[in-house]
């Protein structure tokens, strides 16, 4: 399973921006990101990395291992 859940959400789109391809969308309605298309969802940590508020969501399941530190 990719990413498969975004609760907390504040709006700032940065993982609509870092996504490679193009999994996340903003609500227009809401103003929070939603997962338009899970099924191409490469799991590669980008947004949950990115998202300022932890609201990312990525089953640990196939995910890549975690062998850089960024910081
Ligand atoms: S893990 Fe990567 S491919 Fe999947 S939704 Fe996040 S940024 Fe996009
Ligand atoms: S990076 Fe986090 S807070 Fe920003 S739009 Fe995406 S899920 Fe919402």
């Amino acid at each position: 399973m990719p990413i498969n859940n975004i609760s907390g959400c504040i709006g700032c789109e940065t993982c609509v921006q870092v996504c490679p391809t193009d999994v996340i969308r903003m609500d227009p309605k809401t103003k929070k990101a939603v997962i338009q298309y899970q099924a191409d969802c490469q799991i590669c940590h980008l947004c949950r990395m990115y998202c300022p508020v932890d609201a990312i969501t990525i089953t640990p399941d196939k995910s890549i291992p975690v062998v850089v530190s960024w910081g």
